[in-house]
This record gives structure tokens, C-alpha cells and sequence, in this order.
């Protein structure tokens, strides 16, 4: 029996949790609503669905959101003018720029200009720096909701065999990190996969929980896994032509020989999308002013 884990339902909880928790410590304390920017860049239309979605969930649970909106082609120093007036507003209390930006941008120079403190992506080095060292920070959304997912199912992970395929520093290296992290949501043992791991069945098989974050659709078939392994699907794969989405997992030979599975779609995508929001909320809370 694969019991299904179903990220919708939880998103809806947390949402909840998040609600009431900004009703009794910031608008009962007469503390202006929680506050996210966001900076998008060209036209890209997956980033441009995501950030309507993200404005939507903003909405939807009380928290204020501002767009910035750079044409396609935009200079760097014009985004990093952006980020500037991001850093120094004291009414935002944490923003994201949307990824993946425009090849001609330097993505590394972008993210070291955001202030750690309002950096509700966790992507800044300052924050992954601290992640890794057990330090509190804004850890990266995927990874939390992937961890939340785990955790309010019960699912121990302390002691077991994790294999992480994909080392991306949004998905498969801070999940790595924070699994096998020193600490309640932690203590697992990592074996961390990429495209440069010779036969990966050999480590997949031996798994008690595999995460995938390839973008390879249905890249782990029901045949690289043990009995009973549970499996997180981060993958979402538009499949053009038939316009359907694809995890990373061929979910009709995994279901039925796992015991616990995340959908595609349902699963890690909308605690992904809560976690930035819970991010935002801690953001709000750590602000001095009122
Ligand atoms: P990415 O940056 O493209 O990284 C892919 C990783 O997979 C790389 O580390 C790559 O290895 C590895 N890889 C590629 N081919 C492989 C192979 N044949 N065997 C083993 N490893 C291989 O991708 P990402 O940003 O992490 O995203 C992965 C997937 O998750 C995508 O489908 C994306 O859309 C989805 N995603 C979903 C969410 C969500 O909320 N559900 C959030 C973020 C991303 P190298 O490092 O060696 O190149």
C-alpha cells in the first residue's frame, strides 16, 4: 500500500496556522501587515504563472505584496537598482527575485546584493552559510516544505538512508544539507546523486527515502527502488503537446511499491509556495519597527 502525501491539503493547514498567526502578533499588537516584494525580470512565461501565483497566495492570507515588473533585456545595474530600493525600504519586510534570470545577468552578483535579513529565498550565501552550520536563517522553501511534509506525517527520517538525485543550490544541495543537519528535522544519512554519479540504482536501491530533483520527467522507475521507500518528487515537467505536468518519478511503478509517495502535481509544489509565505511571516516578525 503507497499512501499518497498529499501537499495541497497540508498547504491549506499551514495557511491557516500562518493566518492566525499574523492576526494575534502583528494586527493585534497594531503592526502593519507582513510585507514581500518580488522582482521579475523578462517574460518568461513559468516564471511569469509563478509569480501570479505567489501574488495570489499573498492576497489570500493577508499578506502585502509588490511587484516589480523589468522588460526583457533589462541591464543588470537596472536590477540591482531594484534590489537596492528592495534593501532599503523599511516597509518590505522580505523579497525574492524570480529565477532563473536572463543569461547576460550574473546570477551569483544578484543574490549577494540582496540583504540577508529580508531574503525570504534563503538563497543568499550568508543564509546557506548559516543553514549548514545549524545557525537559525531563511532556509530555501522547497527544502522546508519538503521537511514540514515529512514531519506532520509522521514520517521519521533520523538514522535512515536519504538519496538525493540532483545537487541544485535550490532543491538537492539544501535539502541534503538540512537532512543530514544536527537537528530534530535532521539526523538522516545523506548520499547525495548528480548527473556524474556512475549507476545511481546502486545507491537508489539501498534507499529508505529518495527525494528527486532532476527535471527529467519519470526519471526514477518503480524497478531502482527498494519495498517500502519513501519517495519525494520535486520534479515538475510541462509536457508541451500534451499539456500535462510530469514529476521526476514515473509515479504508476513507484505507486503500489512504495509506502509513501508525493503526487506531481499536489505534492512538494504547493508546500513549496506556503514556505515562501511562512518565510515572509518570520521576516515581518524579526522587523524592529512597527
Ligand atoms: P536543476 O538546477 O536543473 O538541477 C538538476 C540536477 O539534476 C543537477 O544537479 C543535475 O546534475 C542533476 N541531473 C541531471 N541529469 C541527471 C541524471 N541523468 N542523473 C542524475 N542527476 C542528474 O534543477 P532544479 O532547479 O533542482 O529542479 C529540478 C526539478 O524540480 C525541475 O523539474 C523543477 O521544475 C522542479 N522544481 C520543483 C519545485 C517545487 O516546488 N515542486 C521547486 C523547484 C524546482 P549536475 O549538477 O551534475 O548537472
Amino acid at each position: 500500500m503507497t499512501k499518497l502525501l498529499n501537499g495541497n491539503q497540508l498547504a491549506i493547514e499551514i495557511r491557516k496556522e500562518i493566518s492566525k498567526e499574523i492576526e494575534k502578533n502583528i494586527l493585534n499588537q497594531k503592526k502593519r501587515v507582513p510585507h514581500l516584494g518580488i522582482i521579475l525580470t523578462g517574460n518568461d512565461q513559468s516564471s511569469i504563472t509563478y509569480v501570479n501565483s505567489k501574488i495570489k497566495e499573498c492576497k489570500n492570507i493577508g499578506i502585502k505584496s509588490s511587484l516589480v515588473h523589468l522588460p526583457v533585456g533589462c541591464l543588470e545595474n537596472r536590477l540591482l537598482e531594484e534590489i537596492n530600493k528592495m534593501n532599503q525600504n523599511p516597509l518590505i519586510d522580505g523579497f525574492i527575485v524570480q529565477l532563473p534570470l536572463e543569461k547576460h545577468i550574473n546570477q551569483d552578483k544578484i543574490i549577494l546584493s540582496i540583504n540577508p535579513k529580508k531574503d525570504v529565498d534563503g538563497f543568499h550565501p550568508e543564509n546557506f552559510g548559516k543553514m549548514a552550520l545549524n545557525m537559525k536563517a531563511f532556509f530555501p522553501a522547497t527544502a522546508l516544505g519538503i521537511l514540514t511534509l515529512l514531519e506532520r506525517n509522521q514520517i521519521n527520517i533520523s538514522g535512515k538512508h536519504t538519496v538525493v538525485i540532483g545537487r541544485s543550490r535550490i532543491v538537492g544541495s539544501p535539502i541534503s544539507i538540512l537532512m543530514s543537519g544536527k537537528s530534530h528535522l535532521g539526523n538522516s544519512t545523506v548520499t547525495l546523486t548528480h548527473s556524474h554519479t556512475p549507476n545511481i540504482e546502486h545507491y537508489t536501491k539501498q534507499a529508505d527515502i529518495i527525494i528527486v530533483a532532476v527535471g527529467i520527467p519519470e526519471f526514477l522507475k518503480g524497478n531502482m527502488i527498494k519495498k517500502g521507500a519513501i519517495i519525494i518528487d520535486v520534479g515538475i515537467n510541462s509536457i508541451k503537446n500534451e499539456k500535462k505536468i510530469l514529476g521526476d518519478v514515473d509515479f504508476h511503478s513507484v505507486y503500489g511499491k512504495a509506502s509513501y509517495l508525493t503526487p506531481v502535481p499536489g505534492g512538494v509544489g504547493p508546500m513549496t509556495r506556503v514556505m515562501l509565505l511562512k518565510n515572509t511571516l518570520i521576516a515581518a516578525l524579526n522587523r524592529k519597527n512597527k
